[in-house]
């Protein structure tokens, strides 16, 4: 069953269910108090004929005669002995005297159904004219009862229909508005999933209700999708055309190899030399790639205190040795702490500071500060620097700014984009400041951390 008919009918049904206890309350509230009113006016008209008949000692006194001015239109009167059997009955519905008679001692009265027609019925204990104690019955026709009841009747069944039918449509109406949004949005995921391109729904942007924010999320979502997609086409393509010039070259020299190499000992060593160096390169670059998928979550990060200082001292020192040169580390500072993944930074500081020495001839100044909340670390270098119209796109995946030169020195674009990625998750930012032939400093401000 749709949704629509479901929340119509549950509505309807919840409401039919509320007007159903109402109106039986109506009822029978109405109904007993009008059945009271109709017995109390039989028991007054029976007290009445009490005071009537009640024997005076006078010679002319004839109850029977009496009861006649007392008998109730349409109704009747009675007198009955202790065995049952009636001494008078006076009515003009003869039909009535076929009820059977009852003799009681105490007074009593009830609502009497017969022929279809109610009766406020009552008895009550007389002395009788001969002296003999005698049962007085009073039937007295429910008129008003039954005209007030079919009446309330008849509006109650017209109030509800009343409130029923049109609340029936409300609420079709009401569902037809609140899915129509839906139904947009499943349409368009359903053209998604045939199509498999990615499609946005039209929202009003400055709405603030729920259906709306709904939409503006799922635009969102599909936007973040897109960009996704296209990311990953994107470096799909990027590193399958960077992976093609190495493969290009050893299989160019392997070619050779198979042709001359043998015989000529200096093309095989020109060769082997080649296509070890590209097999290191791709190499290098297929775990700078991981790297980079791998940087992109935060959720796998192993987050704790991090002494800045320290591990900025333990990476320089290990770089100097390795390219035997300087890096001097200034700190006014003996402790930085900051929140992150130490490995993960070590990386960091690792491509900053190889690219100093990558692309500069000089010693390398490294310098830590506290700026407010955050800490910064500087990396400046006095070698080729970045030409102005480059800057903003080192940090993009398998940009270089020139080519040749980087292949010199075995770069494959991806170090600043995997640093960004890293100073990404851990909340910071990176940029560069550079002139061309004079040299580059490269800035990360981190938030500190605790006992930082
Ligand atoms: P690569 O592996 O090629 O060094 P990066 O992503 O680390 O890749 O750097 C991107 C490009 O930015 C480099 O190719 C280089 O041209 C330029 N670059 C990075 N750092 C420096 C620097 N300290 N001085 C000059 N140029 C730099």
């Amino acid at each position: 069953m749709k949704l629509s008919h479901r929340i119509s009918l549950f509505s309807t049904f919840f409401l039919l269910i509320l007007l159903l206890l109402v109106n039986m309350s109506i009822y029978f509230v109405f109904e007993s108090q009008t059945t009271n009113a109709e017995l109390n006016r039989a028991v007054s008209r029976a007290h009445t004929i009490v005071e009537a008949i009640r024997p005076t000692g006078m010679e002319s006194h004839n109850p029977s005669e009496m009861l006649q001015a007392y008998v109730p239109g349409d109704g009747m009167v009675r007198v009955i002995r202790e065995n049952g059997r009636p001494i008078v009955s006076v009515t003009k519905e003869l039909h009535l005297n076929d009820i059977e008679t009852m003799y009681t001692n105490q007074e009593q009265m009830e609502k009497a159904n017969f022929d279809g027609s109610y009766y406020a019925v009552v008895r009550t204990p007389v002395i009788w004219s001969d002296g003999s104690i005698v049962t007085l019955e009073v039937y007295e026709p429910m008129v008003f009862y039954e005209e007030a009841v079919s009446t309330l009747q008849i509006i109650l069944i017209v109030a509800s229909l009343l409130i029923i039918v049109p609340s029936f449509f409300a609420g079709r109406a009401l569902s037809r508005f609140i899915l129509q949004p839906i139904k947009a949005l499943v349409a368009t995921m359903n053209e998604i999933r045939e199509q498999g391109t990615f499609k946005k729904i039209e929202v009003r942007e400055q709405s603030k209700d729920e259906l709306d924010q709904m939409g503006i999320s799922f635009n969102h979502m599909i936007d973040l999708l897109k960009k996704n997609f296209e990311r990953q086409q994107q470096f799909v393509s990027d590193a399958s055309h960077e992976l093609k010039t190495p493969l290009t070259v050893i299989e160019s020299y392997a070619r050779l190899l198979k042709r001359w190499g043998m015989q000529k000992p200096d093309v095989l060593e020109e060769a082997v030399e080649a296509i070890f160096s590209e097999s290191q390169r791709m190499k290098e670059m297929t775990n700078q790639m991981l790297a980079l998928a791998t940087d992109d979550s935060a959720a796998h990060s192993n987050v704790s205190p991090v002494e800045l200082k320290k591990i900025v001292e333990e990476t320089a020192h290990k770089l100097e040795v390795a390219f035997q040169r300087d890096i001097n580390v200034q700190s006014q500072w003996e402790r930085l702490v900051v929140q992150g993944d130490e490995g993960k930074l070590k990386q960091l500081l690792f491509i900053l500071l190889e690219n100093g020495l990558k692309y500069s001839d000089e010693k390398l100044d490294v310098v830590l500060a506290e700026k407010g909340e955050s800490v910064e670390i500087a990396v400046k270098d006095y070698g080729v620097g970045i030409p102005d119209e480059d800057i903003p796109r080192v940090f993009e995946r398998f940009f270089r700014v020139d080519k040749a030169r980087s292949r010199k020195t075995g770069g494959s674009g991806l170090g600043l984009a995997i640093a960004k990625g890293i100073v990404d998750v851990h909340m910071g930012d990176i940029r560069v400041e550079s002139l061309e032939g004079v040299g580059s400093t490269f800035f990360v401000t981190l938030p500190k951390g605790e006992g930082g």
